[in-house]
């Protein structure tokens, strides 16, 4: 298999095939996809480029392995889980080293997305021995109602490239969990992180067949194949909203259950009476995790007046201090951007700002060179109609607002079709809680700028998404409630 350019490290040993029953094998054409160091450009290695025949052999494999693993004890599969948590937890510097490559994140934020990738497989090792039915006399007296959590089946699951650990075992953990079988696709940007957890998963003890993961440059007719085949009973994908409605039309033709995790568009809230370290930690957190590619991250800051100068003076200082550089070297703060399509949009948003009487503070001009970088930016007076306080940025680029009352800035951070993270930063826990609860968002963060845990249901309302990852609920998506009706 071929290694890349030559001059990067080898990582072969990640583009070794598909992995399809737990072989590695090639493609049907042999076609490959160039996997690309957003840092350097330099290609880092090529992965299969699966075709709709190599999708039905990855779904023959999880059909293959359905019944056996359904079968197997909830007990077995929960240490198989907890190996799997054990061996991430083990393996953390190489991982995150490959994630930062692929990707471009620092090294720090790669290795926390490393430790929190692991922690759904140790979460879900809990899970897999604590999924009980219910049992209750019918209101009428006239008999039992038996309900019995059983896997929903195969699932297809669809990953973006801004977590490509994290988003993958969100998925994997809950559904190995629940008994179900996968066939996973990750993004084409950073596949190398999924088919190195695909080697780790078979020496956990995961069955072959149970994980199958497959890449490629045609997602649309890879996708509809799997999706149209009837032993296929269920889509999670993590993306953005506009593939998630595509996908959603597509998996309505089959009628199978979507769990659905898509763009945000985070607004936080900085009161007058916001401890003002806090919020500017908080929002650095919320802002500059993953260089702002996260869906969770700080779209739009809104700032009282009585607090706003200070807060924008200590942020720019912040933002201007940050290092940019390589996602690898260990002094970096802020990596590359994706790719340079990424670049080009976060920097039409900058310019639309501007022109909508936006200042730049700090950053808003791509310095050139090698890489996908975008300078850590600063923009304060950002209208309620910039591009950028509707569309998600994905980029380090904080756009300030001023706001007076409590009522507009609910009516200005709601003002949006999604609603998956916000923020709210004040010292009256009393206004945080009523905020938080007029907000339209599936998960708020008062006083803190992370919200992801895998103990707590990740997802959002309107169009940020359908169903919950993580906490209880993670698992519950992969199962399907029967109900038996017995007299006796
Ligand atoms: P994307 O373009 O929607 O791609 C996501 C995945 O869908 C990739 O694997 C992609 O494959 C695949 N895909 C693209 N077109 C497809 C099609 N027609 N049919 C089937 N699959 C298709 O998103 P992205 O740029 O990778 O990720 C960024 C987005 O993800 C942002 O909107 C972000 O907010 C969202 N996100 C949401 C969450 C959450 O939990 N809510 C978490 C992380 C990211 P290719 O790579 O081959 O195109």
């Amino acid at each position: 298999m071929d290694a890349g350019s030559g001059s990067g490290p080898d990582l072969s040993a990640h583009a070794r095939g598909l992995f399809i029953g737990g072989a590695w094998r090639d493609g049907e054409t042999g076609g490959r996809i160039a996997v690309v160091d957003p840092s350097t450009e330099a290609v880092l290695a090529h992965v299969p480029d699966a075709t709709v025949a190599d999708a039905v052999a990855a779904v023959d494999a999880a059909a293959a392995a359905a019944p056996a693993w359904a079968a197997t004890p909830p007990r077995r599969r929960s240490e198989i889980l907890r190996r799997c948590f054990e061996l991430m937890v083990e393996r953390a510097d190489a991982l995150a080293t490959l994630i930062s490559l692929e990707n471009g994140k620092a090294l720090r934020d790669a290795r926390g997305e490393v430790a929190y990738a692991a922690e759904f497989f140790r979460w879900n090792a809990e899970e897999a021995v604590r999924i009980s039915g219910d049992f209750a006399v019918a209101p009428a007296g006239t008999n039992r109602i038996v309900v019995d959590y059983q896997p929903i089946g195969i699932a297809v699951l669809i990953t973006p490239w801004n977590f490509p650990a994290a988003m993958a075992t969100r998925k994997i953990a809950p559904a190995l969990a629940a008994g179900c079988t996968v066939v996973l696709k990750p993004a084409s940007e950073t596949p190398l992180t999924a088919y190195a957890l695909a080697d780790l998963y078979a020496e956990a003890g995961v069955p072959a067949g149970v994980v199958n993961v497959i890449t490629t440059s045609t997602p649309g007719p890879v996708t509809a194949a799997m999706l149209g085949d009837p032993r296929v009973r269920k889509l999670s994908f993590t993306g953005s909203t506009g593939v998630g409605r595509i996908l959603l039309a597509e998996a309505a033709k089959s009628v199978i259950s979507c769990s659905m995790e898509l763009g945000g568009n985070a607004p936080v809230i900085v009161f007058d009476d916001a401890d003002l370290d806090v919020a500017i930690e908080g929002v650095m957190l919320a802002k500059m995790r993953n260089a702002g590619e996260a869906c969770t991250a700080a779209n739009r800051i809104y700032v009282q007046s009585g607090i706003h100068d200070a807060f924008v003076a200590r942020l720019t200082e912040r933002m201007t201090a940050l290092k940019v550089g390589p996602g690898v070297d260990p002094s970096t703060e802020c990596g590359p951007m994706i790719t340079p399509a990424a670049v080009a949009k976060i920097g039409r948003l900058v310019e639309d700002a501007k022109q909508r009487g936006g200042t730049v503070l700090c950053g808003g001009t791509v310095a050139g060179g090698t890489g996908y970088f975008y300078p850590p930016t600063v923009i304060t007076d950002v209208a309620p109609d910039a591009a950028m306080a509707h569309e998600e940025i994905f980029g380090p680029v904080a756009p300030v607002s001023r706001f007076d009352t409590e009522d507009e800035v609910v009516a200005r951070a709601n003002d949006t079709e999604y609603g998956l993270a916000a923020y709210v930063f004040t010292r009256d826990i009393g206004r945080g809680l009523r905020v938080s609860s007029r907000l339209e968002a599936g998960m708020i963060g008062l006083n803190r700028g992370l919200v992801s845990d895998p103990a707590a249901p990740f997802g959002g309302v309107k169009q940020s998404g359908l169903g919950r990852e993580g906490g209880h609920h993670g698992v519950l998506e992969f199962l399907e409630p029967k109900y038996v009706a017995v007299t006796f």
